[in-house]
């Protein structure tokens, strides 16, 4: 079998076993398989929770002995996070040390992926490590992110690691055995789907929102993060992470879990970059607008109808049509919010007029822009 670049994501519950500490038996179990994979030729990429909880544990703290005030409650997680990641990686360089495999923390927050000079300067990192035969852990850097930069879930940290280093698979590993019709917990007719090759809004009504008090995400976010990486032309695996050899039989194609096949494109790096950035802000056009975006046009403000959000010049935005809502693209603006606002609907001849003959007569440039 071809060689791949497998992007593993470990939860807080798959680390702890839904206990209150971090399960080192459960560590090494998962270590051992990923040596094996390596032993296979594959690569592979760690996106590990835990900090916290090896934060708690070390402290002697539980979930329910966090602040009740919510400005308290930020700084607390950090400081927990602080103190656990250390003690995570110390575990994680144990069990791997076992297979003389040397490990390497690289910690990020959404500010680090968002600049497209920072994204590839992580890319660099990262392939580095995998280039000198080492393990990378990848984190959230729990320790300084704010509510603006943090990604917030691993699910999601995991897609965008996933597409920085065009991975081909990305194994979520979780406690449940993959994506079901309903809640298994609550339904007992809940069947698991075996296969997704589109993900849309009866998939993300099912998915809900759910979640343990150890980690955070759910389904929802595993699914938000399986949308943003088969976009990226990357496989997606969800998988009981208890599950014995769960890591070799999805390396090995076998069928198990939910899998999410990967969209038929292939974008490139930049491409794959704007995708990965989380938009702030959306524009409505009209179908001729859509039409010509489906032809690989640039976007002019002729066929905009509507601006909501704020942002700069240079931000990612979602390009949606104007009826059915749908999402058609994502690119790289080249007006501000209040900008592309005093345009909607000026023809080329009339945004000259209004901004100078040096201003972009494009709201969105078909370069700097990803059809959906
Ligand atoms: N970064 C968090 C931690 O290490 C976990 C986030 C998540 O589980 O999604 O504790």
């Amino acid at each position: 079998m071809a060689q791949q670049r497998i992007v593993i994501k470990l939860g807080t519950s798959t680390l702890t076993d839904g206990t209150q500490r971090i399960n080192r038996r459960r560590m090494l179990e998962l270590a051992q398989q990923m040596v094996k994979l390596r032993e296979q030729g594959h690569e592979v990429v760690v996106v590990s929770s835990g900090a916290m909880a090896a934060g708690r544990e070390h402290l002697g703290v539980t979930p329910a002995q966090r602040p009740k005030k919510t400005s308290l409650l930020m700084p607390y997680k950090q400081m927990l996070a602080a103190v656990g990641q250390s003690r995570l990686m110390m575990a994680w360089e144990q069990v791997f040390g076992i297979f003389e495999l040397k490990v390497a923390q690289v910690l990020l927050t959404r500010a680090d992926l968002s600049d497209r000079n920072r994204y590839l300067n992580a890319r660099e990192a990262l392939l580095a490590i995998l280039a000198h035969g080492i393990v990378p852990i990848v984190n959230e850097n729990d320790a300084v992110v704010t509510e603006e930069i943090r990604v917030g879930d691993n699910d999601n940290l995991s897609a965008l690691v996933a597409n920085v280093v065009d991975a081909n698979v990305l194994l979520i590993l979780t406690d449940q055995d993959g994506l079901f019709t309903a809640d298994p917990r609550k339904d007992p007719t809940a069947t698991l789907i075996h296969e997704v090759s589109q993900i849309d809004d009866h998939l993300r009504s099912i998915a809900g929102v759910s979640s343990t008090n150890l980690g955070v995400g759910g389904m929802a976010t595993k699914l938000q993060a399986a949308e943003l990486a088969t976009r990226s032309g990357i496989a997606v695996v969800l998988a009981h992470g208890k599950r014995p050899d769960v890591i070799t039989s999805v390396a090995n194609q076998e069928r198990i879990g939910t899998r999410f096949l990967p969209q038929a494109s292939t974008p490139d790096s930049r491409q794959r970059w704007i995708l990965s950035d989380k938009t702030s802000g959306m524009v409505y056009v009209d179908d001729g607008a859509a039409q010509a975006i489906a032809q690989g046009k640039s976007l002019l403000h002729v066929g905009v109808r509507a601006v909501v959000g704020k942002f700069e010049r240079g931000a990612v935005i979602s390009v949606c049509k104007q009826n059915s809502q749908a999402e058609i693209a994502k690119g790289i603006t080249c007006a501000s919010s209040a900008e592309a606002t005093r345009l909607i609907g000026k023809k080329s001849s009339e945004v000259s007029a209004l901004m100078g003959t040096e201003f972009a007569k494009w709201l969105i440039h078909a370069d700097d822009m990803v059809r959906i």
